[in-house]
């Protein structure tokens, strides 16, 4: 194995303290909590990110999976460099930092962000402030760059300090390379955020998807920043169309998936679009449509994530209308 040595360590470490203790300054104020009884279920993730341990999972040769402090985080190793899907929590960036390196041996050089929600983009500051060159769908940058207030799951973040904003964006597609890996990146319009990356990988046949699909939970759909639920199954519908039955689904969270998966979460969606979209027809409020448990069956599935069923038909029910769902 080839020895990667870290000429600037003594600087490198110093500045790991300091982005370490921004982070866990930032973390407490950037994340706000909803006041209110209960918590939110940004609150309840919030917590679940910051104390679960953090796995590496090797999938395939130059392929990683680092699992359990925020959204899931894809590595992609070349002969010099480590490519990087998503960053996790910030307050656990030297932690993912140090893990990556163990894993692939090779210094993160490029990270790609799915989308600008906190457990994805935690790292940001930690990896921007090293040199890591930060790719993007163009609205990434737009909303890392302000403070975004998304009240109905209780999330409130930004802005993001200068380095950690992505510096390359694109629209709607961009073609990259690592190694023998043909990466394309994808946005298929809005669907959990108005910014969504989808990263196909080639030869390997992996996509990795972010918060599209999450293994296996109610989704949030981040109606505040573009997002919706003909959006998010328009998308799927794309991402199903454009893999086979060897894909990897790579998820926002949980683990790994089959593309029979994704179409079960497909189907569910579809569903439980068509029955909340008859409640309204119908003229239910939310609240009523809340009581007729139109997840019900699939709750036993799907209903055990940080969206409770309750949130998730709040959540489909304001798409589908256009007013702000409450908590
Ligand atoms: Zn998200």
């Amino acid at each position: 194995m080839e020895h990667t040595s870290r000429k600037t360590k003594p600087t490198f470490f110093s500045l790991q303290a300091l982005v370490l203790v921004l982070a866990i300054v930032g973390a407490t104020s950037r994340v706000a909590a909803q006041a209110g009884a209960g918590e939110t279920v940004i609150q309840k993730a919030t917590e679940q990110f910051d104390s679960s341990p953090l796995k590496t999972i090797p999938l395939a040769k130059g392929l990683f999976l680092f699992s359990g402090d925020g959204g899931d985080i894809t590595a992609v190793v070349d002969r010099g460099s480590t490519l990087l899907i998503d960053s996790g929590m910030d307050t656990r960036a030297v932690e993912l930092n140090d893990a990556v390196f163990k894993a692939t041996m090779r210094p993160v050089t490029r990270l790609v962000n799915t989308h600008w929600h906190f457990d994805h983009t935690g790292g940001n500051v930690f990896f921007g402030s090293s040199g890591v060159t930060i790719i993007a769908q163009e609205n990434v940058k737009k909303q890392l760059s302000s403070v975004q207030d998304v009240p109905f799951i209780g999330l409130r973040d930004g802005h993001y300090p200068e380095q950690a904003l992505p510096t390359v964006t694109y629209s709607s597609s961009m073609a990259l390379r690592q190694g023998s890996q043909r990466l394309t990146l994808a946005n298929y319009g809005p669907a959990h955020t108005d910014g969504d990356t989808i990263i196909y990988i080639a030869p390997a046949n992996v996509v990795v998807v972010g918060d599209i699909f999450s293994n296996a939970f109610y989704p949030i759909i981040d109606l505040t920043s573009g997002g919706s639920i003909d959006g998010l199954i328009l998308s799927v519908d794309r991402i199903l169309a454009q893999t086979d039955e060897q894909t990897k689904i790579f998820p926002g969270h949980g683990p790994v998936a089959t593309r029979a998966d994704l179409q079960a979460y497909r189907d569910m969606l579809a569903q439980v679009r068509q029955r909340i979209k008859a409640l309204i027809t119908a003229g239910k409020t939310m609240d009523e449509a809340v009581a007729t448990a139109p997840t019900k069956d699939f709750d036993a599935k799907w209903g055990s994530g940080y969206v409770t069923p309750d949130v998730f038909t709040k959540i489909v029910f304001s798409s589908l209308t256009g007013s702000s769902a409450s908590r």
